[in-house]
């Protein structure tokens, strides 16, 4: 059997943890992008008024801030 400190037992522990993190969130992130879960750019709009962003994705060209109430184009989003 392999004898460890409790400190060596401790940093194996948190390292192992951080990695196991690490790989559930890659494949996670993976996993979102493959399936189209992250909205696509088309559907993010961001108001010229009170610099509120937020996700459209019934609006094709003109959406409404749901923040302040004011119309934006897109060619207003583009910029
Ligand atoms: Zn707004």
């Amino acid at each position: 059997m392999i004898k460890l400190d409790i400190s060596t037992f401790v940093s194996l522990h948190i390292l192992v943890s951080v990695i196991a993190v690490l790989i559930f969130w890659i494949f996670f992130e993976i996993r979102a992008k493959i399936n189209g879960i992250c909205p696509d750019d088309k559907y993010i709009w961001r108001c010229n008024i009170c610099l509120n962003i937020y996700v459209d994705s019934l609006s094709d060209d003109i959406s409404t801030c749901p923040n302040c109430g004011s119309y934006i184009t897109r060619e207003q989003n583009k910029k």
